[in-house]
């Protein structure tokens, strides 16, 4: 490698590297090589910084006399590998001195001259020197500022500028040392060993005679990204001191509201225009200017990347790829996937004021105010008087699904990113935040009391944000979805070049319908027991289970049987020929059994039993561990009556969604498989029940049954079930659960400090833990491929939705992720990006 030399003018043939110099010194370069007036520029690569926080300093008389001119006044400005990486702040006007002030007091006149120089002594005391800035507040002429500094430092301001740059680049340097910097830079992704580039800039004065001032301008709102000139002047100003003063700055653009730069000086503003306009195609990226204006003519300091929301970011990138600026894969690129997902919901607006009441886990995205309600009752009526309202529970239950459904948003004391109202609100799209830590809610007082020991009661009016985890008092200002056209070419394009598939977890027609507007292979994961939530259906589901005798459990499945077909019919049609997978009853039976008192009470009404029974039948199906108890395949084997009747719904909802064109092939999932025998217990049941289904309506149809690999054995024995199994789906919810052995209802009371004290990296419930259960993943894909080559292997649990897990499934050369059709924009273009990045790589 050649020797970099210690430091470098910009021109537009100097060797400038933004892996050597930072991003800022290459920018610079690039609107130097545009033939933009930028002021002489000299960059210092990370190596002499290093150096100089060490205490070697390069020849700083040479450097200075690369700069021409007198007075010469100088500004350094940071310049990271990337510009997020930060960086101290930038230092103007080193060089002021008595001589330069006498100078400019001639030039600029007194008051231009006195200001500059009292500005610089107190930022080069306080930033440079880091003394306190108390004793400097008042101080209102730079000849009361020296003598401050003299005092506060025993030793003469120094005059000579070298001597000052010096001190400034030893500062810089050393600042980027310290522990914060590499804290927040760390954050932000830096390595640990990321260098700081310097760059010393000619001062362009923007104070003085004639036109002359400073401001900052930008080509697109950085709310939307539609093209709009925003920023502000202000005269007689340096930096970026017209965002600072924005009441006395002028506007760019003529303005009703006040005098425009546009107004004052039209050329200059012509010319910035074109400047952003050039930046644009040249740059590939909408730049954010800061520009000076001495005496009349336009100096362009410094070009950053434009700062942007989210949907600002989406609009931007598709909006240069549209214009042909970048290709499409860039485009795709440059928006991290978990972007989009804030377009699809309400987010808090990031210019609100807040007050935090609470943290807990971020469980499903979105923002959402409302009144406080403890109860699925009281949510309904607050719905029916059209009043917004959070559900807030200790943990919720599938009674509180229909509280869920009239809520605006969920909030829970208890449970985790995989609990039931996490599952439910994702589903449903609705925020949630569960595991709200020192939160004590008292559904009987109808109080919820506050870590910091204050009681809000039922009616009061909180903000939840279910993608921060935060809970916040009062109604705090949201800012609407945004599925625009950019949006829609997001899909489009990321549909065009990822090579895995998503489809998404639904379970009703309305998870399906949405589904489809964002453009998803089929649905990987349908489950069927959200079907019997609806209160009319519960009561049947519950005399289901109370039935003593075969005759009963058929006479009440016999009612069930219709409503499924339904569902099932309505489901297909709707996915038109697309695959829908389907998994039979999987959750413990007395998830259905109702709450004790009043739905007790009710359901002994409907039943016409006494209520003793009721409450005897419920204490006998009651288990100790019921995650692990009587479900999924379990309830099969067990009350086989069950699946027969689910499995004729399908069948015969596939005979009736074929009539009408495409041709419906089914695939019906058995849950949390254990043993090959399951498989075949119930693929023999299920057979005879297609077979009869075909003769009975004299339609032939084909369906593929799988298997849903969530226990570590099924992972382990996946070669043998396989050989029954049309498809491998891993569920990673209760695979993770159980390889752990950690409840995910649970663990979010202390996944925070699990995850604080370095035990885990990530809540493995949210992020796939790819050492472990990737492990088991790895070996039953492997094993079940083995057996079976033609198997589909798939993943849908919650993890299907995340970048991380998209990345891993695909190498492992899985068919398609599943998850909630929430995440499926935020899935597909993970894939799409996981995708391009490969191609890259091989290439
Ligand atoms: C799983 O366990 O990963 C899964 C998808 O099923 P559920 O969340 O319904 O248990
Ligand atoms: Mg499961």
């Amino acid at each position: 490698m050649l020797d970099t030399p210690r430091f470098t003018e910009i021109t537009s043939t100097a060797d400038i590297r933004a892996s050597r110099h930072g991003s800022r010194a290459k920018c610079l370069q690039r609107l130097i090589r545009m033939d933009l007036p930028v002021p002489q520029t000299v960059a210092l690569p990370f190596e002499t910084v290093r150096e100089v926080a060490r205490g070697d300093m390069p020849d700083l008389h040479t450097l200075i006399s690369l700069f021409d001119g007198q007075p010469l006044l100088l500004s350094v400005r940071s310049s990271s590998e990337m510009s997020d990486w930060g960086g101290p702040g930038a230092v103007l006007n080193i060089g002021m001195n008595d001589t330069a002030h006498a100078w400019l007091s001639n030039t600029l006149g007194h008051q231009a001259a006195d200001a500059l120089y009292l500005r610089f002594i107190k930022s080069f005391a306080i930033e440079v020197m880091r003394l306190d800035e108390e004793p400097f507040a008042e101080i209102t002429t730079p000849a009361a500022a020296r003598a401050t500094y003299e005092d506060e430092m025993d030793e003469p301001f120094p005059q000579a500028i070298a001597d000052q740059l010096g001190a400034v680049l030893r500062a810089m340097a050393r600042a980027w040392d310290g522990t914060s910097a590499r804290l927040l830079r760390q954050a932000q992704g830096a390595p640990a060993e990321a260098g700081l580039g310097l760059v010393v800039q000619r001062m362009a004065q923007g104070m003085g005679a004639g036109q002359s001032g400073a401001g900052v301008v930008q080509f697109v709102n950085p709310a939307t990204g539609e093209p709009q000139v925003t920023g502000r002047y202000m005269g007689q100003a340096m930096g970026r001191d017209a965002l600072l003063a924005r009441d006395k700055a002028l506007y760019l653009t003529e303005d009703p509201r006040g005098p425009s730069l546009q107004d004052l000086l039209p050329e200059v503003y012509q010319e910035l225009i074109e400047i952003g306009d050039a930046c644009r195609r040249r740059l590939r990226e909408e730049m954010q200017v800061e520009f000076t204006i001495d005496q009349g003519r336009l100096y362009v300091l410094d070009a950053v990347r434009c700062p942007r929301e989210s949907r600002a970011s989406v609009a931007i990138a598709a909006s240069l790829a549209r214009d042909g600026i970048i290709p499409r894969s860039e485009a795709l690129l440059r928006v991290p996937p978990a972007t989009l997902s804030r377009l699809l919901h309400r987010q808090i607006a990031p210019s609100a004021e807040r007050e935090v009441l609470a943290r807990g886990v971020a469980a499903s995205p979105g923002a959402a105010a409302g009144r406080i309600v403890f109860d699925s009752a009281a949510a309904q009526a607050s719905d029916a008087r059209d009043e917004a309202c959070i559900l807030v529970r200790r943990e919720t239950t599938p009674d509180d699904v229909r509280g869920m459904h009239a809520a605006t948003g969920v909030l829970t004391e208890r449970g985790g990113s995989t609990s039931h109202a996490a599952v439910i609100a994702r589903g449903l799209g609705l925020p949630c935040v569960t595991g709200a830590t020192g939160l004590t809610i008292s559904r009987r007082k109808r109080e919820m009391r506050l870590p910091d020991g204050r009681v809000l009661s039922e009616g009061d009016m909180i903000t939840i944000d279910g993608s921060s985890g935060e809970v916040m008092a009062g109604e705090v200002p949201t800012l609407e979805p945004a599925l625009d056209g950019a949006f829609g070419d997001f899909m489009a394009w990321s549909d065009d070049v990822r090579d895995i598939g998503v489809r998404a977890n639904a379970d009703t027609v309305a998870d399906a319908t949405l589904a489809r507007t964002f453009g998803v292979d089929g649905i990987g994961l349908c489950r069927t027991e959200h079907m019997f939530f609806d209160p009319a259906r519960l009561t049947v589901m519950r005399e289901m289970i109370f039935a003593e005798s075969s005759t009963d459990r058929a006479a009440a499945l016999e009612r069930l049987l219709p409503m499924q077909r339904d569902d099932f019919t309505e489901l297909f049609t709707l996915m038109a020929g697309l695959p829908v997978c389907i998994r039979l009853l999987d959750p413990p039976l007395h998830e259905f059994l109702p709450s004790e008192g009043e739905g007790e009470r009710a359901l002994a009404a409907a039943l016409d039993r006494p209520l003793s029974e009721v409450k005897q039948r419920g204490a006998a199906l009651r288990e100790y561990n019921p995650m692990l108890g009587m479900r999924g395949v379990r309830l099969g084997v067990a009350v086989p009556e069950i699946y027969e009747m689910q499995a004729r719904a399908i069948f015969e909802a596939t005979v009736a969604a074929s009539r009408d064109g495409a041709e419906v092939v089914p695939e019906i999932m058995i849950p949390l498989v254990t043993a090959r025998r399951e498989v075949e217990l119930v693929k023999r049941r299920i057979d005879a029940v297609a077979a009869a289904v075909q003769a009975e309506t004299g339609t032939r149809f084909n369906f593929r049954l799988g298997v849903m690999v969530e226990t570590p054995r099924a992972a382990l024995r996946a070669g043998e079930i396989a050989e029954t199994s049309a498809f491998l789906s891993f569920g990673t919810n209760d695979l993770t659960q159980m390889t752990y052995g950690l409840s995910r209802d649970d663990a979010g009371r202390f996944m925070s400090t699990y995850v604080n004290e370095g035990v885990y990296p990530e809540d493995p419930f949210q992020t796939l833990d790819i050492d472990g259960v990737g492990e088991l993943l790895l070996l039953g894909a492997a094993r079940g491929r083995q057996a079976r080559p033609d198997v589909t292997l798939a993943l849908c649990g919650e993890h299907g939705g995340t970048p991380e897990a998209i990345n891993f499934c695909r190498l492992a050369g899985f068919d398609y992720v599943s998850c909630s059709p929430f995440r499926v924009p935020v899935a597909k273009l993970a894939a799409a990006q996981c995708t391009i990045l490969a191609t890259r790589t091989a290439k």
